[in-house]
């Protein structure tokens, strides 16, 4: 029976790689968590399942005939009780509401974004898988948090161990804290050692076969083409009130490593673990302190070697255009986001080669005009406006 003590949990993107991982913390540690709400898009087989074993309160599936279909679904499984209700609507409600203390923001893409600001405006520990949101509106969020006092925790393995390493008091510009930069660590992806020749040809399976992680298939093409560390550059930016200059992108094939902070005096402190997101999962959970995870514990002895390399922006230029949409600011890192997102989806549907995936960014990054991101408005409108570019460019192969 949960105690008064327990966090109620919004879980956002139930379904997912990180849904499923967080669901395993939480099955783990059934005193200390209680599942309020589970959502997903159109996986309602994989959510019935969710509810039927974890019994929620509240449940959101995209449309509402899929939401007629839960309801029955649920009836029949004894499970009733739960209150079923669909689309953005359903999903802004359960980030906000009063029971929920705990909101896991792990939508994939920019359908994240509301509900994950929606949770920080109504003040909640916000666990921040969802990169893109951050990306998209990195200033209007972070202002958001500060204005309605949300606890902001990142569940990015990489930002997470920066988060560990860095000083509990980090915010107001890093070098007042003694820091001189960030060691964003990289796997590589599994293109890492290919020769470019090759890139062109490669599919979204082989994309999709990540060395060391098990993720969504949207994060891993990203992690092949390196736009996941570009977004996470930008992601640590915002976060950490850091430079882009101040931020060293680092491969180190194994992912064990997570990320390092380098301090004025030459130390520098890393965090380790094996490649497993049930780690920053529980810490973000348990934030200050810490639980089980069910992670199995690291055997250096196995690993027996940590190599690092420098990046090659030259073969992963996804790398240098989100730099540069960093450093162009306002609406810019929006504009990546989202040619990238059409580009992935392409490239996933077989329409797009992978090394056209950058083409297609940098050809929708250069046809549009950055403009202040001032408003959430602004920043949707560019959202929009960038995806269909990107569709036109695709349709016209003019990249
Ligand atoms: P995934 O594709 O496995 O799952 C995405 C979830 O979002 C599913 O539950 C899906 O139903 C839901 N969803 C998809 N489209 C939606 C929409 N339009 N509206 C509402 N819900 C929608 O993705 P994932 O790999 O779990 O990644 C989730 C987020 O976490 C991403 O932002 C990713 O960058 C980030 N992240 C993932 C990992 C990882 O190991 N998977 C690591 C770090 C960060
Ligand atoms: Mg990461």
């Amino acid at each position: 029976m949960p105690s008064s003590s327990t966090r109620k949990v919004t879980l956002l993107g139930a379904t997912g790689s990180i849904g499923r991982s967080t669901l395993d913390v939480i099955a783990q540690q059934p005193d200390a968590y209680e599942l309020y709400a589970v959502t997903a898009h159109r996986s309602r087989e994989a959510l019935l399942d969710i509810c039927l074993r974890f019994a929620p309160t509240r449940a959101v599936i995209g449309t509402e005939s899929d939401a007629e279909w839960l309801r029955m679904q649920l009836r029949e499984g004894g499970r009733g009780d739960v209150d079923v209700s669909h689309g953005e609507a359903g999903l802004l409600e359960v980030s906000r509401a009063a029971e929920v203390d705990t909101v896991m923001a792990a939508i994939i893409g920019a359908a994240g974004l509301l509900p994950t600001l929606a949770a920080v405006e109504s003040g909640k520990r916000v666990l921040l898988a969802n990169k893109e949101a951050l990306v998209m509106s990195g200033g209007l969020f972070m202002d958001a948090v500060t204005r309605h006092g949300a606890t902001l925790l990142p569940i990015d393995s990489e930002h997470n161990a920066i988060y560990q390493c860095l000083p509990m008091q980090h915010r107001g510009g890093l070098s007042r804290h003694g820091v001189s930069r960030l060691l964003l660590t990289a796997s590589g992806g599994p293109f890492w050692k290919w020769p470019l020749a090759e890139l062109e040809a490669v599919t979204p399976d082989q994309a999709c076969a990540h060395p060391n992680w098990s993720m969504g298939r949207k994060i891993s093409v990203d992690s092949a083409t390196m736009m996941n560390k570009g977004l996470e550059l930008i992601e640590a930016c915002w976060l950490f009130d850091a430079t882009p200059a101040q931020i060293e992108v680092v491969v180190h094939p194994q992912s064990i490593v997570h990320s390092m902070v380098g301090y004025a005096d030459g130390s520098v402190l890393a965090q380790m673990g094996n490649p497993d997101m049930r780690t920053p999962i529980a810490y973000g959970l348990s934030w200050p302190s810490r639980i089980e995870a069910g992670v199995e514990p690291l055997d250096l002895f196995a690993i027996s070697r940590l190599d690092f390399e420098a990046p090659d922006e030259s073969r992963f230029p996804c790398l240098r255009l989100a730099r540069e949409a960093m450093q162009a600011g306002g609406t810019a890192p929006a504009t990546l986001n989202a040619a990238n997102e059409i580009a992935v989806q392409a490239f996933l549907d077989e329409k797009l080669s992978f090394l056209d995936i950058a083409r297609l960014v940098d050809a929708t990054l250069a046809a549009t005009e950055v403009r202040a991101a001032d408003s959430l408005d602004v920043v949707l409108c560019e959202d929009a406006r960038a995806r269909q570019l990107a569709e036109r460019l695709l349709h016209q192969r003019s990249f």
